[in-house]
């Protein structure tokens, strides 16, 4: 019998069954619901701030000091006590629900206490980061958006190098792949993209999360492939080269760069729109302040958040491209079709294999798992039919 790509996809998915399909189908909505709630709780919590006038006796208290300073307390103030008050939504969003699905088996004391350091990281970053977009609409004036688009890539830039380095060997603990037929294959991989042996390593996801998952973060330097012990301790070998190809695909293609590149575009366009509407906007909350004066970053974030959303299926399409040629590469340089099929269906309960266009189109950062295995397949019948007429 012909081997027949439709058929074997079909296998691969249905092979999960149809009460974890529907576990991942509830979930996956659920998630996307979270995202319009998410929404809310920051038009709350700007409101709250707006109204209670907190950022105007900060800035007030130390008026008398360099504009540098003022402005940049002001910001970190603005960090600190939004992400304060949406703390419950936050344990809710990313603890509780999380764990009603079975997706993480993190102790709540840690969870609390990794979500604290980063509220203080993201809040020292956000102020600084945030200091510099109120010194550019100082100098730049009316351009002001052009050069925050500037400052926002190079600050995606600069996360981008810096992260392995030193924000995330703080939530996770990074080591090297133990000796084995595992580590073996991973170096000769990783010799062929030109990934120095030390930067080939497995980290301890399990610590926050159930999903099967392996990532490249990094440029130059800091370059380096990650791969989750969940996925170290449910694939098999040739899972792992499957899944580690796709991920050098993403390095070798220098997919971060498209990223950087999407991340200005956006942020310009943001920004732009952020500084037509703001004043409309801040008379909403009953606030007097102006675009460039830090007491209103609570409006100029939540037309920025707004907005955001809006942006998320342009940000999603550029990424679900680099999704596809990251499977196009895992299979043309390793060649494990099914392999690669077998661990795409791990990341099905976390992620619905068989959404309407729609949803995939506004809310997938990856094609559906059903798509990327029929590739996969369809792969595996060429190579089929080329072993045949040969
Ligand atoms: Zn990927």
């Amino acid at each position: 019998m012909a081997f027949d790509p439709a058929a074997e996809t079909a296998h691969y998915i249905d092979s999960l069954g149809p009460e974890a399909l529907q576990k991942a189908a509830s979930y996956t909505t659920a998630s996307h619901w979270l995202l319009l709630g998410g929404l809310i709780v920051a038009a709350i919590v700007t409101w709250i701030i707006v109204r209670s006038g907190l950022l105007e006796r900060v800035s007030a208290k130390v008026q008398n000091r360099a504009w540098a300073l003022r402005t940049g307390l002001t910001c970190l103030t603005y960090f600190i006590v939004s992400a304060v008050i949406s703390l419950p939504w936050s344990i809710y969003q990313d603890y509780y629900f999380e764990k009603s699905y079975g997706r993480t088996s993190q102790p709540f004391a840690d969870f609390l206490l990794q979500n604290v350091i980063g509220i203080a990281l993201s809040s020292f970053l956000g102020g600084l980061f945030f200091l510099g977009v109120y010194a550019l609409i100082r100098r730049a004036g009316k351009s002001w958006w052009l050069w925050s688009g500037g400052l926002a890539a190079f600050a995606a830039a600069a996360t981008i190098l810096l992260s392995p380095i030193l924000i995330e060997p703080i939530f996770n603990a990074y080591k090297p792949v133990p000796e084995g037929p595992v580590r073996t294959a991973l170096l000769m991989m990783a010799d062929e993209a030109g990934i120095p042996h030390d930067r080939v390593l497995m980290f301890d996801g399990s610590r926050q999360s159930n999903n099967f998952t392996a990532n490249v973060s990094g440029v130059f330097g800091s370059a380096r492939i990650a791969i989750s012990d969940v996925a170290m301790k449910q694939a098999s070998l040739d899972e792992v080269k499957a899944v580690t190809g796709h991920e050098i695909g993403h390095y070798v293609l220098g997919h971060v760069w498209r990223s950087v590149l999407v991340i200005i575009f956006i942020a310009m366009l943001g920004f732009f729109l952020a500084d037509r509407v703001f004043n409309r906007v801040a008379a909403l909350f009953g606030s007097k302040a102006k675009v460039g004066d830090p007491e209103g970053l609570p409006i100029l974030l939540l037309i920025v958040s707004v907005l955001g959303i809006f942006a998320q299926p342009v940000i999603n399409g550029v990424t679900r491209m680099g999704e596809s040629e990251a499977d196009a590469y895992s299979l043309r340089t390793v060649n494990l079709p099914d392999a690669l099929a077998a661990a795409l269906v791990k990341t099905a309960e976390y992620r619905y294999p068989r959404p309407s266009a729609l949803q995939e189109a506004i809310f997938y950062s990856h094609p559906s798992v059903e798509k990327r295995v029929r590739r996969a397949m369809e792969w595996k019948a060429q190579q089929l039919q080329k072993a045949g007429t040969r």
